[in-house]
């Protein structure tokens, strides 16, 4: 067993990682099949799928199975495919690429007896230099989003990336001598400096590309070839977040060719001159692996940012680990606790810090370190037991809902690969809706007043799903198209606006029809200055019970206002519904028309619990 690059990643994390993993020091310096090594990798790429999946929801993804990792299996396959049929574009020699192919080339080096190795996704040779190319599922956005905000000539929010395009590939800005004048030198090196953090979502990937350039370079120099080093150039290939699929197949499967404004579906990012001035930290870090794995110390660590706790990497010792943290109302819960805690001195105090020195329950912080006033309502609730509610802004929230009200909620599949026309990449795909409709208050039955859609395949079944939505949507009626956590569902519609312009009219009323359910509980500072109250007192919750463990999900909200249970559902989250949905073309006929059924029972609670939740809140305001 050879140190790979997965697990050299994992064994950086702390000293107890290493120990607990039962290394063998002996097996250390044996061989690895590409077999073995992409069974080793494949979880690791399948979870870099699921969280570009759900970057913007800050969905829960804890709870991922093998069952969600498998399912998406085929699209990284593909990704990979794309990626290397792509490359000849941009790159001029010879590729070897592809699992299939079982002769991807491969490198290894022996330090201090240890062997460390590494398969290269695309590896590209040119007469006499080589391209080294890493796929990975993320898109071109985790990257073109490091930089400068500003403004546009219409107000419209833009970002001065550090990185730049020439000829179809990407480049740091200084590679290219191209820092101009709307980002500073000083401001350039601030923002690069994310990508020197192997926990940040961009810097990861390139952490992960630096540690195969040293296991590369070393491999060179221990085979006499030091003189190859220089030749060499390290790219990743991306998920191009621009492009823009046209719906034109081949047989049923996409045709992933360059779309109307020249973008191809995988973009490639020059890292040579990033991944070398990482080596020196790589090497730092090579030497830590070898002290952990010869002392081999199980003993407990303070825990910290390493074990990426609620992000798809989170370490699999976690719940050896964290068994003292309790599951609620930990100094974890505290809403925007990533930013620490100040006391009046403008002291910072990092929470891992707060814990590792036994500050660990809601209630074990000084009140002092309490700097934002939403933390003081949640440590006075959970300290009194007694949840805290605003009932003026809840009465006056719920005042601006009219009816009838439309009670609506969206399931995606935001597949890696666009699979219908108009898509991007990790589109947020419509699949399926729910509505149950209000037509006076209180006036609304579960069965009789519930209308659905669900795609009963992977056909483009969008415009349908539009047409129904039209027919049951009355958006001349004055009502209220009631959502939990409107940006997401305004976005759908936007989306599915642009690409059937036909229905954008009705689809953009629908979208100035919609409130959120959320505001009358968490609140929103616009809506609530407009309704005239003070700035200070619209920021503030207008509800917070203590079960609610710093979150304000409909899942957290619901119990507090109804019996209604999600609990024994054999669909019972947005990730089962859409892993249900992936699955439809490999079931049998009676297991799709069983889980058919189940979705749209899914979909129809969750419509039902924002029923029950503004008659909870009605009641409670009464
Ligand atoms: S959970 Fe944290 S402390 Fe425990 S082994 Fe993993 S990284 Fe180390």
């Amino acid at each position: 067993m050879a140190i790979t690059k997965t697990n050299f990643i994992n064994y950086i994390r702390c000293p107890r990682y290493v120990a607990l993993d039962h290394l063998k020091k002996e097996k250390l310096d044996s061989f690895v099949t590409l077999e073995e090594y992409l069974k080793e990798e494949e979880e690791d790429k399948l979870k870099e799928i699921l969280s570009s999946m759900y970057d913007d929801e800050g969905n829960d993804l804890i709870d991922v199975t093998n069952e969600h990792l498998q399912v998406m299996l085929p699209y990284y396959n593909k990704v990979e495919l794309l990626a290397g049929f792509i490359a000849p574009k941009y790159f001029k020699g010879t590729f070897k690429y592809s699992k299939d192919t079982k002769d991807q080339e491969s490198f290894d080096c022996k330090i201090n007896g240890i062997r460390y190795l590494c398969y290269v996704d695309i590896y590209n040779e040119v007469d006499d230099y080589f391209n080294i190319i890493e796929v990975k599922a993320t898109t071109t956005k985790k990257y073109l989003n490091i930089g400068k905000s500003y403004k546009d000539d219409f107000g419209k929010k833009k970002i001065h990336s550090i990185f730049t395009l020439k000829n179809g590939i990407y480049y740091l800005r200084e590679d290219l001598n191209n820092i101009d004048e709307v980002m500073s030198e000083k401001e350039y090196f601030k923002y690069k400096q994310k990508l020197f953090n192997r926990l940040d979502p961009a810097g990861h990937y390139i952490y992960d590309l630096a540690v195969q350039r040293y296991i590369i370079e070393n491999d060179l120099k221990q085979n006499n070839m030091s003189d190859q080093i220089d030749k060499i150039h390290y790219y990743l290939a991306v998920l191009n977040s621009e492009y823009i699929f046209d719906g034109e197949y081949l047989g049923s499967e996409p045709n992933y060719k360059t779309d109307i404004n020249g973008n191809d579906i995988v973009s490639f990012i020059d890292l040579t001159n990033l991944t070398k001035e990482y080596l020196d930290r790589i090497d730092l870090d090579r030497k830590r692996v070898e002290l952990y794995i010869k002392t081999l110390k199980a003993d407990k660590v303070p825990i910290g940012d390493y074990c990426e706790n609620k992000k798809t990497t989170v370490c699999k010792y976690k719940d050896i680990c964290w068994k003292f943290i309790p599951k609620e109302n930990s100094i974890l819960n505290y809403i925007d606790n990533h930013h620490g805690f100040k006391d009046k001195m403008g002291n910072l105090y990092k929470r891992y810090d707060l814990i590792n020195d036994g500050i660990i329950k809601m209630t074990d912080i000084p009140v002092e370190y309490l700097n934002r006033e939403k933390n003081m309502i949640q440590y006075e609730v959970v300290k009194s037991h007694i949840p805290y509610m605003n009932k003026a802004k809840i009465k006056d929230g719920i005042a601006c809902i009219t009816y009838p009200i439309y009670h609506l909620d969206f399931e995606t599949f935001p597949c890696p690969l666009p699979r219908y026309k108009g898509e991007k990449c990790y589109t947020q795909s419509v699949f399926q809706f729910s509505l149950h409709i209000e037509k006076e208050i209180g006036i609304c039955d579960k069965e009789k007043d519930h209308y659905e859609f669900l795609a009963p395949d992977h056909k483009d079944h969008r415009e349908e799903l539009i047409k129904k939505m039209i027919k049951w949507i009355d958006t001349n009626s004055n009502g209220t198209i009631l959502v939990y956590n409107e940006s997401f569902e305004k976005t759908r519609l936007k989306e599915l606006g642009e690409i059937f312009p036909l229905y954008k009219n009705e689809l953009n009323k629908m979208r100035n029809m919609i409130f959120d359910l959320m505001y009358i509980v968490k609140t929103n500072s616009k809506l609530y200055q407009e309704l005239g109250y003070s700035e200070k007192e619209a920021k503030l919750f207008n509800y917070y019970h203590q079960d609610m463990n710093g979150s304000f999900s409909i899942k957290k909200i619901l119990p507090l206002f109804s019996n209604l249970t999600y609990k024994g559902m054999e669909i019972a989250n947005g990730v089962e519904a859409l892993v249900a949905y992936a699955n439809f073309p490999k079931l049998d006929k009676l297991d799709y028309e069983h889980k058919y059924r189940k979705l749209v029972e899914y979909c129809k609670q969750d419509t039902w619990a924002m029923v029950e939740i503004l008659k909870g809140l009605r009641a409670s305001v009464k």
